[in-house]
């Protein structure tokens, strides 16, 4: 949804989803320099980013409460990017919900969602993407996003999209753009 945009992302390490195609499966491990949340805020305020996205890993195995205040202090912007597999902590401006088949999000996110986006790795996943957009609220934003190694992906959803025009694509424009 907010495609283009400046943002500071801070990565937090360790995530227990095991998604087969995961592209940071090094974020799956705690073995990771520590920062206290002040020195997060401060680099993210000194970038002056339009926001902060906070995600990993999974997020929501932290307590985000402290790292969410200090980057208010800051008088930042703040997103999340989950898969819900956690009860949600901290406070936030804006939630992507992401869930996964292989540990699906715990019922208390689903109402705190502000977009829903649902990777498509098998054409089985348009149903698991249409069962979980029963559970978010109306008006969430509903995207389909391609994974990155099945290429047929791409071609599954603008059909799908084309017929089902309630959901949007969601393409990873930082690979096609080669920025990390
Ligand atoms: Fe990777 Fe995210 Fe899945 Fe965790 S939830 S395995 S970080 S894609």
């Amino acid at each position: 949804m907010w495609l283009g945009c400046s943002a500071y992302f801070i990565r937090l390490a360790g995530c227990d989803v095991g998604c087969p195609w995961c592209d940071t499966k090094e974020s799956w491990h705690q073995r990771h320099p520590s920062h206290s949340v002040t020195q997060l805020a401060a680099a993210a305020q000194a970038e002056q980013p339009k926001f902060v996205v906070v995600t990993g890993g999974e997020p929501l195995m932290h307590d985000l409460a402290p790292l969410t205040q200090a980057l208010k202090r800051q008088g930042l912007r703040i997103h999340l990017e989950t898969s819900g597999a956690y009860p949600l902590s901290g406070s936030f401006d804006w939630v992507t919900l992401s869930p996964k088949r292989s540990k699906p999000p715990h019922p208390s996110l689903y109402g705190q969602a502000s977009e829903l986006k649902v990777v498509i790795a098998n054409p089985e996943d348009f149903d698991w993407a249409t069962a979980q957009a029963a559970q978010v609220p109306p008006g969430t934003v509903k995207l389909l996003q391609p994974e990155w190694n099945t290429p047929d992906s791409q071609a599954w959803i603008v059909d799908y999209v084309k017929h089902h025009p309630d959901w949007r694509v969601s393409l990873q424009t930082h690979k096609f753009l080669g920025v990390r």
